[in-house]
């Protein structure tokens, strides 16, 4: 463990902070969840049961944790996730972070204009690209809106989902799980509401609805599966998303709009021929939440992390990201020549042109 999170760890305000009761201890058997975790997460249902594990047919996704209370809405990791922040939020430094967030998505933005601006989709995706990424985001991508990533008991109208990406600095990431890594990840998120709000206004300006991700405790939708349709990256073993040119190590957050644009197609990088045979998180993560088995997930099989098991400690650690860390992707120039030599490796395996040097 890192020693900046040993320091915030024994603050003095620190009676949430103590082991075996508030926070969960790593033991030779693995990491033992701590007494006030297993009295606050729900006893009748499990968080892979939320989340659908096991189940071979369709469904939409149901909110689990980092969700906000909404009527009508069951989220059984309620206490827990008030653990989280009860602790974290003590820090100065986290509480700097989490009320920039709170005024980021807080912030209203201008109704439309009255008259829309015409173009055709072909100019408006070039338009919203180029000022995405002249305005924070690392990465765009574009797919229309399906049902399935919407969260049972939510709505979404716009058919456009513009997908922004942040990509966060692996220095600050590789010393996971401590405060430093806690900080860069609140950065980036905030990083990402900023873009999104100036995207989403600017789709307004022109006389097109806009409506803005704001935080895990605002949002409708899944993320990660339309970030992978428009082109952002693959599901890694991990269960986060590897994008082709920046790894693991990113942020996410989107703009819905009914502005014309034009659907993004998915990547074919040989992500998942390399996840097949490596085993470096599975082997690094501190709970054994990572399986080396693609499991069916409410009707697709795909790599799936076990939240009962990371859960424990990600809350303890504010964030864990142990796994992005230690991903051979995550590494600054990494990905683009270990991907280049797996399509090179696939093509010659199919007879196929290999790629050029
Ligand atoms: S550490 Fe290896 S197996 Fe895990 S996501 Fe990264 S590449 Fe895939
Ligand atoms: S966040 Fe940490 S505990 Fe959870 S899967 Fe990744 S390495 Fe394991």
């Amino acid at each position: 463990m890192g020693e900046a999170f040993k320091a915030v760890a024994k603050s003095p305000l620190g009676l949430l902070d103590l082991p075996w009761i508030f926070v969960g201890v790593r033991t030779k058997n693995g990491y033992r969840q701590s007494f006030a975790h297993r009295l606050l997460k729900p006893r009748s249902r499990s968080g892979s049961d939320v989340n659908g594990r096991g189940e071979t047919t369709f469904r939409r996704p149901s909110p689990v944790y980092h969700f906000r209370e909404t009527p009508g809405v069951k989220l059984g990791f309620k206490w827990v996730q008030q653990l989280f922040y009860s602790r974290m939020i003590r820090h100065p430094a986290f509480h700097e972070r989490i009320h920039e967030r709170k005024s980021n998505i807080g912030r209203d933005l201008p109704d439309p204009a009255a008259e829309k601006v015409e173009d055709t989709p072909e100019n408006w995706t070039r338009k919203v690209k180029a000022f995405a990424l002249e305005h924070e985001a690392d990465m765009v991508g574009i797919t229309e809106v399906r049902e399935e990533w919407v969260y049972e008991g939510f709505d979404v109208k716009l058919p456009w989902i513009i997908m922004e990406g942040v990509v966060q600095d692996y220095d600050k990431i590789a010393t996971a799980p401590d405060h430093t890594t806690n900080m860069e990840v609140l950065d980036q998120y905030n990083r990402a509401h900023r873009a999104n709000f100036d995207l989403a206004q600017w789709i307004r300006e022109q006389g097109y609805q806009a409506e803005r991700y704001r935080g895990f405790l605002g949002t409708t939708m899944t993320m990660i599966p339309p970030a992978i349709e428009a082109g952002l990256g693959i599901l890694g073993k991990h269960g986060s998303m590897i994008n082709s040119k920046h790894g693991p190590s990113f942020r996410l957050g989107y703009v819905m709009t009914d502005m014309p644009l034009i659907a993004d197609m998915p990547d074919d990088s040989p992500v998942d021929d390399f996840c097949m045979s490596c085993q470096v998180c599975t082997r690094e993560c501190p709970t054994g939440a990572i399986s080396d088995e693609k499991q069916w997930v409410r009707g697709e099989k795909k790599w799936y992390v076990d939240i009962d098991k990371c859960l424990p400690f990600f809350n303890d650690t504010f964030g864990c990201n142990v796994c992005i860390a230690v991903c051979p992707f995550s590494r600054p120039g990494a990905a683009e020549p270990l991907l280049l030599k797996l399509a090179r490796r696939r093509a010659r395996k199919l007879g196929e042109t290999t790629p050029a040097e």
